[in-house]
Parts: structure tokens; C-alpha cells; sequence
């Protein structure tokens, strides 16, 4: 099992330049998230959830304020430092999938590892946890087929595969149930649930879905970049 990474945001803002105006994208926020947790952040559209997701996963940098992973102060970092803590210990997923559309589904997933550096240790190339997650996501029919012979659900599955595949200690999600309809979205939040226990990592989740949000362990709405409401979810089976 992979240690879980703690998190904590610190007086953080994000304010971008826009047409001669200043858009305060995130305004001082301040939110402790536990290793191995769970937490949707919901709000209006424009409220910052993107922003703050993309900095929590060292995408982008704060305009002031703090976020530490564990004991690394990731804002602080020059982006080589912070590439090389996003390949090794988060796993991203989005809404629109971004796999590569020349790689199979398999070979989609095999490429996070491959930027990190790592070969498959099992039968046929592939780690053993890698063929198992394969396996979870009910991708084996379909590991030679390429993104274009796949349904929105299944690319959906790669892409969670691929976020997984190097066992994160840092799940992050952007509307990762967004572009589905409601069984899908279900079975997708499953899998991340799912991963999430067996693997300890922590997990982030940005939706606009109630739905989702209430399945998780802890709720954070935002309004005009700021922390409005935080409170603890009631899980539901
Ligand atoms: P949400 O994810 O809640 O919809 P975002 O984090 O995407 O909100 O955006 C928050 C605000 O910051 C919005 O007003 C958006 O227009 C603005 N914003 C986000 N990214 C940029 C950018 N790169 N340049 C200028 N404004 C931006």
C-alpha cells in the first residue's frame, strides 16, 4: 500500500490578468486535507475549483500563499521539481480523457510508467498491478483496441487506469464524472472509491454533481474563490 499524501492550503490566491482587469480566481484560501481522505470541491461555475485543483496538483503556481504535499512546499517549486512529484505520486483525471489517440487503450495506460521511467515486472511486459487494474476496470477485451474503437464509459476506464497505473499517493479529478450519464458516472466514482481504499491514496474530486460530491467523505463549496461551506459527508452505499 502506498503512503497517502496530506495536503494543506495556506492563505492562497490566484489572480490572472484579463483585458486590463484583475479576476481573483482563488482568494485566500486555507483548507487541511488528511492523508487517505476523501473530498469533492463544489461550487458554481467560475468559483476557482479548477484552479485550486491545479494547484494542488502543481499545474500552476499560486500569486501568494502556501501549498504544502506531505512536508513539500510544491508552490514554492521550480516546474522540473514539480513535473517530477506529478509523474511520480499524483494521478490525474479529467473530464476529457486526453488519451493519445496512435496508443492503445493498454498502451495508454502503460505511459505514465514509461515517462517515470519504469517496466512492467509481469507476464508480457506488464506489472502485475497494472494487469489487475486492467482486469478491475473490465478493460481486457478491450487493451489492443485504439480510442476511436472505444465508448465514452471505456475511455473514461483508460483514462482512470492510466491515472492509477503508478499507484499515486494522489488522486486528483476534474469533473472526472462529467461528460457521463448517471450509471456511468456512478461506476466511475466506484472505481476511484475503490482505488482509492485499496491503494490509501488521498483523493480530490472537483464536480458540479451532488450526487458525487455526497459520496465522498467531506465537502468543500466555494463561491467567488473563497471557502463557503466545509463540511463532513454522510456516505452513501
Ligand atoms: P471553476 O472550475 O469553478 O468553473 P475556474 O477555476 O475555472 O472555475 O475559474 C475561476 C475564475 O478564474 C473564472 O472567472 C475564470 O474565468 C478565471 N480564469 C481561470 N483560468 C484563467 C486564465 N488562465 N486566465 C484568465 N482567467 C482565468
Amino acid at each position: 500500500m502506498t503512503a497517502a499524501m496530506s495536503l494543506r492550503v495556506e492563505g492562497v490566491t490566484k489572480h490572472y490578468r484579463a483585458g486590463g482587469l484583475t479576476v481573483k480566481a482563488v482568494d485566500g484560501l486555507d483548507i487541511e486535507i488528511e492523508a487517505g481522505t476523501s473530498v469533492a470541491i463544489v461550487g458554481p461555475s467560475g468559483c476557482g475549483k479548477s484552479t485550486l485543483l491545479g494547484m494542488l496538483g502543481g499545474l500552476e503556481r499560486p500569486s501568494s500563499g502556501r501549498i504544502w504535499l506531505d512536508g513539500t512546499e510544491i508552490s514554492s517549486l521550480p516546474e522540473a521539481e514539480r513535473a517530477r512529484i506529478r509523474r511520480e505520486s499524483i494521478g490525474f483525471v479529467f473530464q476529457s480523457y486526453d488519451l493519445l489517440p496512435f496508443l492503445t487503450a493498454q498502451e495508454n495506460i502503460e505511459f505514465q510508467q514509461a515517462l517515470n521511467g519504469e517496466n512492467g515486472s509481469g507476464t508480457n511486459g506488464k506489472s502485475d498491478h497494472e494487469a489487475d487494474l486492467i482486469k478491475r476496470l473490465g478493460l481486457s477485451e478491450h487493451a489492443t483496441k485504439f480510442p476511436d474503437q472505444l465508448s465514452g464509459g471505456q475511455r473514461q476506464r483508460v483514462g482512470i487506469a492510466r491515472a492509477l497505473a503508478h499507484g499515486p499517493r494522489l488522486i486528483l479529478g476534474d469533473e472526472p464524472t462529467g461528460e457521463l450519464d448517471s450509471e456511468t458516472s456512478a461506476s466511475v466514482l466506484d472505481l476511484l472509491l475503490e482505488a482509492q481504499e485499496t491503494t490509501g491514496a488521498t483523493l480530490v474530486v472537483v464536480t458540479h454533481d451532488a450526487d458525487v460530491a455526497e459520496r465522498l467523505g467531506r465537502v468543500v463549496t466555494l463561491r467567488d474563490g473563497k471557502v463557503v461551506s466545509d463540511r463532513s459527508a454522510v456516505r452513501r452505499a
